[in-house]
């Protein structure tokens, strides 16, 4: 059975699928794998370490994908990447199924696609969880992408001159991300506040060192937001109003934004309004890193700095664990070996996909050629 690891082709795109950890794994279960060459190198990962892990390095892309049974890659495969892979193969993928527009050419291929993002949050899955690793890192990544950004200082500064203050950021959405953020700056010493719609999230903002700002909710929707098990959940106008209310003041005296909301599959929601960002204070900085899916903040722009005319900038970079590539592919490499390795089959060396797994099965967006997956409305 063999392995494909492409170079990934899409703009930006510096992570690569498999490391020289993870391919060691799988020519130990007795696959052969398939590296082109360079794949790696902007993650850290060079040919020779591939090599000396049991892998072949080909000199194309073509070379990779044309007898692999499994391709392993980071962003979906465009049409002009599965032209070059074998009929029926298995490939393993952030697929991005709710704005892919490559279902045809997959089906026509007679592909297995696994959608790595669909795999379901529970516990036996974690350590397979593609959202959550890459989540982590880019939480991390967009407070220092903050701190070079602003020309002020995170801590507070006792000095000869006279004391600064520290910085005041808000973290908008207390997920993965969100989490990440708030203990990464209040590493570098800034004073955090944060909100999430789920009010389970108060407890771990505040066990970081955070303030909560809360957002008054009804009885009604204090249910709602239990009975979703932990996700996002779509709040009421009263709840939306409230809420942009309590943005509205914390945002306007922060030096520095982070949004993370998303919803799954979905638009991103609107949590900070342009009128909002015309209240603060001149080099104050917003990431938005949910500017991918539609964006959390009026006025970003996907991959661009937009200066405002108050001098707030913008920061809309859409693919932010690429700027990470070492630690970002690492985890992602070991997610997808986390994910393959209680397939193999010990007697034949084979990975078979365990179509009935409660792990596998949503993430089979395409199976043997046959389309799954349907968009949420
Ligand atoms: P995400 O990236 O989908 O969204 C980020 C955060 O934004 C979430 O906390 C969400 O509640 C929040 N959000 C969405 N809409 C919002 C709005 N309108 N206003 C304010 N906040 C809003 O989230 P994620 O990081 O993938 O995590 C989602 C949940 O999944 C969390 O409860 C997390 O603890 C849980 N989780 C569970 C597992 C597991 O394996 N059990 C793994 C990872 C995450």
């Amino acid at each position: 059975m063999q392995i494909g690891i492409p170079a990934e082709t899409l703009a930006g795109e510096t992570r690569v699928a498999a490391t020289p950890e993870t391919v060691k794994k799988f020519v130990a279960m007795g696959c052969k794998v398939v590296v082109q060459a360079g794949a790696g190198v902007a993650a850290s990962c060079i040919d020779s370490a591939y090599e000396a892990a049991g892998a072949s390095i080909a000199a194309s892309a073509a070379d990779t994908l044309s007898a692999s049974d499994i391709v392993l890659k980071v962003a979906a495969p465009t049409a002009d990447e599965v032209a070059l892979m074998k009929q029926g193969a298995t490939v393993l993928a952030a697929f991005a199924p709710h704005q892919n527009t490559h279902f045809d050419a997959y089906a026509a291929k007679g592909l297995t696609c696994v959608a790595m993002e669909l795999i379901p949050r529970i516990t036996r899955a974690q350590s397979s969880d593609i959202l959550s690793s890459q989540a982590n890192v880019a939480g991390y990544k967009a407070v220092l992408m903050a701190a070079n950004e602003y020309a002020g200082l995170f801590p507070m500064m006792m000095t000869a001159a006279g004391t600064i203050k520290p910085a005041r950021a808000v973290i908008l959405g207390v997920g993965v991300a969100g989490l990440q953020a708030i203990a990464t700056a209040k590493r570098l010493g800034a004073v955090v506040e944060a909100s999430d719609l789920r009010p389970a999230a108060r407890e771990q903002v505040e066990s970081l060192g955070g303030r909560w700002l809360d957002v008054p909710m009804s009885e009604e929707e204090a249910a709602k937001a239990l009975s979703t098990g932990g996700y996002a959940w779509q709040p009421s106008p009263e709840y939306i109003r409230d809420q942009a209310a309590v943005v509205d003041k914390a945002v306007s005296n922060a030096n520095v934004v982070i949004t993370t909301a998303q919803i799954p599959g979905r638009k991103a929601p609107t949590l900070v309004k342009a009128e909002t960002v015309a209240k603060m204070k001149p080099g104050s900085i917003i990431i938005d890193m949910a500017v991918s899916s539609g964006g959390n903040v009026e006025g970003s722009q996907l991959d661009q700095i937009v200066v405002t005319e108050n001098g707030v900038r913008i920061v809309g970079i859409g693919n932010i664990p690429a700027l990470v590539a070492t630690e970002a592919s690492a985890l992602y490499a070991r997610n997808m070996l986390n994910f393959l390795a209680p397939m193999h089959n010990k007697e034949t060396s084979e990975i078979v996909l365990n179509r009935e797994d409660d792990m596998v099965k949503p993430t089979l967006i395409v199976d043997a050629g046959t389309v799954n997956y349907q968009k949420p409305n």
